[in-house]
């Protein structure tokens, strides 16, 4: 990418924005952003919020006219006095730990969700991955992150007419990226190679810079290699096991020669999810190469990997068949001094069907650190894998569990950041764990809360029906698809959000199980109830796109008065418009498959109610007077039990609770009980449910340890 700004060249008072587009810090800075939109608001929109294609194409006059503009300048000189602090300003880790100033974290995940100008993550998984990049970069934590790059990423999401979801792959817009090629000392572009199926796959390093973070994709599109393998980072979870174990050899292997290319020494290696511990197999062979032997090397291995394992869904967890393994690392055990059989022993799972290699039982065996992402899903993870631990009961099985977060600078609203800043005080994301500081927030006078909540939701409608516009005007579609994605919405009725990848478990139907029921809850004249969903199945899974397409039936009907909605391909993007500007966020999984789940915390930082499942973060996060539980604590043996039993709780919640508590305004208009529970959310959740704490913890749990056991004091070289 060559320096923007139209025709390269930007009014010389404000060229460091051609400095500021290279990195992503802006993505979580809505100042930087709004840099950005007042250059053009239009064609920031037009572009999907990416600046380097903004300032492509913005013309020179708009250029020649914010260089006019005080206000503009003010805000300019403002932002680029932030970016130089966090870029090179003190930091917190480098108070809190200055003796480990010099200890890399490696940062291994198959996806990345760090806005949607980059569509290289599918769900939770790579959000989570990238909100930890971002949380990394503001605490000054010394991590490198690896990745692929895709070429087309994850796909965008279509609905037809009869409710049936379209995949479309668009090809990345790689030009309007801030790639950097990774250049050796030789200034020629640093190339790893990755032998698979004894034919060797070359594979080039980009760099992505996320504030001080730089993020390492790897891209094997390059005309020395087969044309097969130059697709082979082209999709985001291949359904194809050839390809997908491909996959995974570039990014586990490739990935650790890739730091070693760049000169990096990792003291750490994280492994997000099981699809990077390749990684384990390739640090095992350069200790042998070096001389040690297996046991020897494999303990050094234990003792710096870290593995965490994000879901109890079996088919969650990559395995691979034996036959295929032996194809494709033909000649690798070798290099590690062990026979294929041994080989296929680190890694061996029994399924009914047959051994298969399965990625997490590799990672779990050579990671001395583990953990699961809540409380409940500790036990679950601990229970699953119990086998792997033969000799000890299963609360002692050796996963512990960290509770995920969010990243607050980019999910926070806008509006909301400038009213913690006014009450929660001027030092309060510095402070944003601490949850003394969020006692203030009863301090937030009603009126003033109310009015920033009113407008966030009046911004969601406003943007669904911008986006309903565009897909009138520019393709053929029926007037009820555009009712459909919701332009009947009323921007002050109570309005539920329901977003998420649509895998059965989730159980979007839940809500639908008694149409007649929901029918007499959203029509209701005096207190009217809309409902906005969103989330893609995966492509492969037909059951969860028939379900999408029985909820879309349900929605066309007429009798639901347009009073409930589909907003088309869940992205990041369509997600800080739900978690922002609904008011209540409903979550329904099927128990205790959740995991931990984190888009409820998005919303509640933004004062948004929760209305969920006891499973994942809420499981922890519900006191009884921050939002409502459905169903109870507990688990059920049969599925079918289940779901009545939360159906039933569902409707009570939401026809005795939720309804009467929203419409219950009083005389100035306000409905002030209601917001005494928004508040007492964002005071009970936000301290904890945030990246902040949970990188810390981290830190603390599992990277402090693993750098101990990584210096020279205890390991001589
Ligand atoms: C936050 C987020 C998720 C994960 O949320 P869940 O609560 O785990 O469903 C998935 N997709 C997108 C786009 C997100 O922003």
């Amino acid at each position: 990418m060559e320096p923007a700004g139209n025709g390269g060249k930007l009014p010389k008072r404000i060229a460091r924005l051609g400095e500021l587009i290279t990195n992503m810090w802006w993505t979580w800075q809505p100042d930087a952003q709004r840099l950005f939109e007042r250059l053009d608001p239009v064609r920031w929109e037009e572009v999907r919020h990416n600046p380097v294609a903004l300032l492509r194409r913005v013309e020179r006059a708009r250029l020649n006219a914010a260089v006019q503009t005080p206000a503009y300048l003010e805000l300019y000189d403002r932002v680029m006095e932030e970016f130089d602090r966090a870029l090179t300003g003190p930091t917190w880790f480098a108070r809190a730990h200055p003796e480990r100033a010099e200890a890399i974290v490696a940062y291994f995940s198959t996806e990345f969700g760090i806005h949607e100008a980059f569509p290289a993550y599918a769900g939770g998984l790579g959000v989570l991955a990238g909100d930890f990049l971002k949380e990394a970069s503001d605490l000054g934590l010394p991590m490198v992150g690896v990745g692929l790059l895709y070429q087309h990423g994850y796909f965008t999401q279509r609905i037809t007419e009869d409710g049936w979801q379209e995949a479309i792959y668009e090809p990345l817009d790689l030009e309007n990226l801030p790639l950097h090629p990774v250049l050796g000392p030789d200034g020629q572009p640093v190339r790893v190679e990755v032998t698979i199926a004894g034919r060797p796959v070359r594979a080039q390093i980009w760099r992505l810079q996320i504030g001080r973070i730089p993020l390492y994709l790897l891209d094997t599109s390059l005309p020395e290699n087969e044309p097969a393998d130059r697709e082979l980072s082209a999709r985001l979870y291949d359904g194809d096991p050839e390809r997908r174990i491909a996959q995974e050899m570039i990014l586990g292997i490739g990935g650790v020669r890739a730091l070693r290319a760049l000169g990096l020494q990792p003291a750490v290696w994280h492994l997000n999810e099981g699809h990077s511990a390749f990684s384990i197999l390739e640090r095992l062979r350069e200790h042998i190469a070096a001389g040690l032997p297996f046991e020897e090397a494999a303990a050094r291995v234990r003792a710096t990997t870290v593995f965490t394992t994000h879901t109890p869904v079996p088919a969650g967890h990559d395995r691979f068949s034996l036959s295929l393994i032996e194809r494709a690392f033909a000649g690798y055990w070798e290099q590690l001094g062990l026979s294929f059989k041994d080989f296929c022993e680190l890694a061996r799972q029994d399924e009914p069907w047959g051994s298969t290699f399965n990625m997490t039982v590799l990672a779990l065996r050579f990671a001395d650190h583990r953990n699961a992402v809540s409380e409940l899903h500790g036990h679950v993870t601990r229970k699953m894998w119990a086998h792997l631990w033969p000799d000890r009961p299963v609360e002692a099985v050796p996963i512990r569990h960290i509770t995920n977060g969010v990243h607050v600078g980019t999910w926070l609203a806008r509006r909301m950041r400038v009213l913690y800043q006014r009450y929660l005080g001027p030092d309060w994301l510095e402070r944003l764990d601490d949850p003394t500081l969020w006692e203030r927030v009863l301090e937030i006078p009603d009126e003033e809360l109310w009015t920033v909540r009113r407008h966030l939701k009046r911004k969601l409608v406003a943007f669904m029906r911008e986006r309903a516009r565009r897909r009138w005007q520019g393709n053929r579609v029926s007037p009820i698809q555009i009712v459909a994605s919701g332009v009947l919405l009323d921007p002050y009725a109570l309005t539920i959000g329901f977003a998420r990848r649509f895998a059965l478990y989730k159980r979007a139907y839940l809500l639908f199980r008694d149409p007649e029921r929901l029918r007499r809850l959203v029509n209701d004249p005096y207190r009217p109830v809309q409902i906005i969903l969103a989330g893609k199945a995966h492509p492969a899974d037909e059951p969860a796109k028939r379900m999408i397409q029985e909820i879309y039936r349900l929605i066309k009907d007429p009798a639901f008065g347009g009073r409930i909605a589909f907003l088309e391909d869940y992205d990041i993007e369509v997600a800080r418009h739900l978690v922002q500007g609904v008011d209540v966020w409903l979550n329904t999984p099927r128990r205790p498959l959740e995991a931990s789940g984190t888009s409820g915390q998005k919303a509640a930082l933004n004062g948004v109610l929760n209305l969920s499942v006891l499973d994942g973060w809420w499981r922890e996060g519900y006191n009884g007077a921050n939002g409502w539980a459905i169903g109870e604590d507990r688990e059920y043996e049969d599925p079918e039990a289940q779901d009545a039993a939360d159906a039933a709780s569902l409707y009570d919640l939401l026809e005795k609770a939720v309804v009467p508590l929203y419409y219950d305004v009083e005389a100035d208009g306000i409905p002030h009980r209601w917001l005494r529970m928004v508040k007492e959310s964002i005071r009970s959740l936000v301290p904890f449910f945030n990246t902040r704490r949970m990188v810390k913890e981290y830190l603390q749990e599992m990277y402090l340890p693993a750098m101990e056991a990584a210096s020279p004091r205890t390991l001589p070289v």
